[in-house]
């Protein structure tokens, strides 16, 4: 597809669209005067399906209507609830359903799987993470590494790019993965990284980390509902993300987790435990001893809150209806215009910081303004933007191919344009 700099270039784009009619599946926010806002946050927050109010309302009416006995007999019963969401999740993020749970939220969920897979043992007790991981990511892992009584100025391995480059390049990841040999307890890596919008091929890592005898997991918050994942064929040991950013489960919604299927039944990968983990047959007996359900639903704590659980299950339908090789693919000629229109502006004033590769990155361009002038931001945000700004001198933009159209992307190039010439 070749692109041109006029707006009936993207009229065009949006006409051949096969994915168009499902912006009408989204709310989108509105201006004072009523139209759109051109929304490029959805790498933060996606944005509500229509559906998701009745899929709450649902359990609302449920539990009016039922009480407790809505466990049993509500029309989706809230005691397999977590079930219902299983096959759409894992089909998301390319695992077996059986290596996949919805459960907790995303800091807590990793927490939990570094409690199963950074098991710290003499001289084998380092984390390679990146310098610029999200800031939650690295005070877990921080704080994981103090509670097994280390230090983290000598176990942690940051991941920093060479001089003057921003992204990281595979063959320093390998080499660093290499250099810590026998030393490396896990490599967690946030994947997509949210700052630069870089994807680390988890096949490659995953494939480096083991050949050190170490475990591999990642942090696929903005890799999850953007990058069509294969974590199961990749090998990693584990992963968690959050559902409500490129997968639109709502402010605060509940995260998943992956764990590799050669974990389930290994008696050696302890874990944190409660009753929703337990063997299903017996877990209403209230045993003393703890049967694990033989999948990665024995990591799961507490029954599960129902109506945050309806959100995720309302978005996981659409995204179960589409396939993410019919969103990636569009996704990828979206960003690829964003791009086009955005190099034509000029090295001078901005520059794209992500991985020209498209095989490196999602949805996310992560814009440079140079001279780190602000105020070409705001005057962004004034044309009717919602994007956000980060420190130093970064515009992130997410075209989010479910609800966003080449249109939006051309009249976020213009406010751009505007933005930089007044
Ligand atoms: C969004 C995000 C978080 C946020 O964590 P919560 O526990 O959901 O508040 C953490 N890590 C990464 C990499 C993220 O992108």
């Amino acid at each position: 597809m070749s692109f041109d700099l006029t707006i009936e270039c993207a009229h065009q784009l949006d006409h051949v669209d096969p994915l168009a009619m499902y912006r009408e599946r989204f709310h989108l926010p509105v201006r004072a005067d009523g139209s759109p806002y051109i929304y490029m946050c959805g790498n933060s927050l996606g944005l509500q399906p229509r559906s998701t109010s009745e899929q709450i309302q649902q359990e609302l009416v449920d539990w009016q209507q039922l009480g407790v006995e809505g466990h049993f007999h509500a029309k989706n019963p809230w005691l397999p609830y977590h079930e219902f969401l299983t096959e759409a999740m894992a089909k998301v993020v390319g695992a077996g359903p059986h290596e996949v749970v919805v459960m907790n939220t995303l800091t807590v969920n990793l927490h939990m799987m570094l409690v199963s897979f950074y098991r710290p043992n003499g001289t084998r007790n380092k984390v390679i993470i990146e310098a610029d991981a999200f800031p939650s990511d690295k005070y877990a892992v921080q704080s994981q590494v103090r509670w097994h009584g280390l230090d983290p100025e000598q176990c942690l391995i940051e991941l920093k790019a060479r001089p003057g480059e921003v992204c990281l390049r595979p063959e320093d990841i390998k080499a660093h993965i290499e250099e810590c040999g026998e030393q490396l307890a896990l490599v967690m890596l946030g994947n997509t990284n949210y700052y630069t919008g870089q994807y680390y091929d988890i096949h490659d890592i995953t494939a480096w980390a083991r050949a050190q005898g170490s475990m591999v997991g990642f942090d696929c918050a903005h890799a999850a509902g953007n990058i069509d994942l294969d974590l199961h064929g990749s090998g990693c040991d584990f992963a968690v993300w959050c559902n409500y950013k490129y997968l639109n489960a709502g402010p605060g919604g509940m995260g998943g987790i992956f764990v590799h299927e050669r974990h389930h039944e290994d008696p050696k990968i302890p874990r944190l435990e409660g009753w929703w983990g337990h063997n299903k047959e017996t877990r209403f007996k209230m045993r003393d001893d703890f049967e694990p359900i033989p999948t990665a639903e024995a990591w799961q704590l507490s029954n599960p809150p129902i109506m945050a659980m309806a959100a995720v299950w309302s978005s996981l339908q659409i995204f179960d209806e589409v396939g993410m090789p019919a969103l990636r693919q569009k996704s990828q000629q979206l960003t690829a215009y964003l791009e086009y229109l955005v190099d034509s502006l000029g090295e001078d004033v901005v520059d794209i910081i992500t991985p020209k590769d498209p095989a490196q990155r999602g949805a996310q361009l992560s814009i440079r303004v140079k001279s780190a002038n602000k105020e070409v931001y705001d005057r962004v945000i004034d044309r009717g933007v919602i994007a956000d700004w980060r420190e130093p001198d970064v515009i992130r933009v997410a075209p989010v191919p479910l609800y966003n159209s080449y249109q939006d992307v051309y009249q976020l190039y213009t406010a751009l344009r505007d933005a930089i010439r007044s």
